[in-house]
């Protein structure tokens, strides 16, 4: 630990005991002396260097102040929680000093952990030629958060709210005068900076500006969007229109008012409705009405994409205005979902249906239902030794392959995605699927190409990009498993 050298702001008493002849600079030419220094530190600031002979025991009261009780600095050094357990209600009633500062994540290898500690200041050296005593800091308590928003503690004295309310305080006093110490861009309307700022701004560096913070869902943009324009723009896949610029401006502070922004499938929108007029129109609509936290944007995009082979652009948009605020969710997520069902039969079952979403839901469920009770729930599915031996447990989650297009469709069902249309493929041996379980629920499926040691794809619930946890868990099956490049007991 860090090493200080003078007087220690914290009001404690000790005694150290040094080897006369680690004091060369002072005593030059002596040698096994079998002489040592009591050195006593007096919480009221006074010093006693004692030269005795070894293992002998003296007694010493401060001269300026009568105290008699003097904490073994050897002791704590040596082992500090050791110490801690022999001198705790003295510890517990003393004024700790705080340190705060990032650090780096083990896993990410980023400056991006900010770790605050509640340290002891032990006497561990003396500078005879100064007359300093060294200190060495040591570590009590202390509170760490950084990537995935985790707080982890580790403490050698006693975990309270009390010390952890205080730590909090603290940081946030020390994020509030500095925020640019911790990567916090600047806030007009803010006068404080929190732990959710710091959280936010350690997971996300490479967002510039204090705004980003009210936005929903921001895991999708990556180094190169840093400023609030950039991700506007990427937003609108770079669409040119002035008319569309502004609508998409508008409606962004229009919700930031509030202190949240919802994009909505903004994105997906602007790559299929191609007309600006009509885009500015469901710009305008208000995008936070579009707000899904359930529903995948990936199929409502996939959707969209199908309605523009049978319906106008014009019509598509009035059915999204014409979507009412309080419904517009199970709307959604039951027309998706089924939507997605019914992908391998639409192109034989589809019946054009007037373009509202109540009659699409009832033709996409129709469809569905055709799909559900067709081949695929008879199908069992057969494997290669290869395949099976990728079914690995012991990497954080249970890797399965489902045995029969009745699991696939129950895995599907959970995942909300279109996983079941592979049956056929599976059935073909034309691609392989895993589905990695934890607590025996699945939490994502990836398709991979056993022979050529690729991973085709990977989702989650409804087709969203996996978790940081979840690529971390994906690439490590892939580089032990698929490429047996590492080699691992499990
Ligand atoms: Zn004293």
């Amino acid at each position: 630990m860090e090493k200080v050298v003078g007087v220690s702001n914290q009001k404690l008493s000790w005694v150290l005991t040094t080897d006369l002849d680690s004091h060369r600079q002072l005593f030059y030419g002596l040698k096994n002396t079998h002489y040592e220094v009591d050195t006593y530190c007096c919480s009221c600031g006074y010093n006693k260097f004692i030269i005795k002979k070894a293992d002998q025991k003296l007694g010493y009261d401060c001269e300026e102040c009568n105290n008699s009780r003097f904490l073994d600095a050897n002791h704590a050094d040596l082992s500090i929680a050791h110490f801690l357990t022999s001198n705790y209600e003295l510890i517990n009633d003393l004024k700790l000093s705080i340190e705060i500062e990032l650090a780096e994540d083990k896993l990410t290898t980023l400056l991006n952990r900010l770790e605050a500690s509640l340290t002891i200041e032990i006497p561990s050296n003396i500078d005879f030629i100064s007359e300093q005593i060294v200190y060495t800091k040591k570590k009590l308590y202390s509170v760490s958060f950084g990537m995935l928003n985790k707080f982890k503690y580790e403490y050698l004295i006693k975990h309270d709210q009390e010390k952890f309310d205080f730590i909090i305080e603290k940081i946030e006093q020390l994020l509030t005068k500095t925020p640019e110490r911790f990567n916090i861009p600047h806030s007009n309307i803010i006068d404080k900076y929190t732990i959710n700022h710091a959280r936010f701004f350690l997971t996300y560096p490479h967002f510039k500006e204090f705004d980003f913070f009210y936005w929903n869902e921001v895991e999708n943009f990556h180094e190169e969007n840093v400023t609030i324009a950039d991700v506007l723009n990427h937003l609108i896949n770079h669409r040119q229109e002035k008319s569309v610029k502004k609508a998409l401006y508008q409606n962004y502070i229009q919700q930031i008012k509030n202190k949240k922004f919802h994009y909505g499938f903004l994105r997906f929108i602007s790559q299929e409705i191609i007309d600006p007029n009509l885009l500015v129109k469901v710009i305008a609509t208000d995008l936070s009405k579009f707000k899904f936290s359930e529903i995948d944007l990936g199929n409502v995009k996939l959707m969209i994409g199908f309605l523009k082979i049978h319906y106008a652009e014009k019509q598509i948009v009035t059915m999204l205005e014409s979507v009412p605020e309080e419904s517009i969710e199970t709307f959604f997520l039951d027309t998706s979902n089924s939507f997605i069902y019914a992908q391998e039969i639409l192109q034989e079952e589809f019946a054009k249906v007037p373009c509202s979403l109540n009659d699409l839901h009832d033709e996409f469920v129709r469809c569905s239902n055709i799909f559900k009770n067709s081949e695929i729930i008879r199908v069992i599915f057969e494997y290669e030794e290869l395949e099976k031996s990728k079914c690995r447990s012991g990497l954080d989650y249970d890797v399965r392959l489902p045995q029969s297009g009745k699991e696939l469709l129950c895995w599907a069902d959970d995942l909300h995605n279109c996983l079941a249309t592979y049956y056929k493929q599976i059935k073909a041996k034309q691609t392989t699927i895993y589905g990695f379980f934890k607590d025996d629920q699945i939490q994502f499926a990836t398709e991979v190409d056993i022979k050529n040691k690729q991973i085709l794809q990977s989702a989650r619930k409804y087709n969203r990009e996996l978790t940081v946890d979840e690529q971390k868990a994906l690439h490590q099956w892939f580089e032990i498993v698929i490429q047996g490049s590492i080699n691992l007991t499990v």
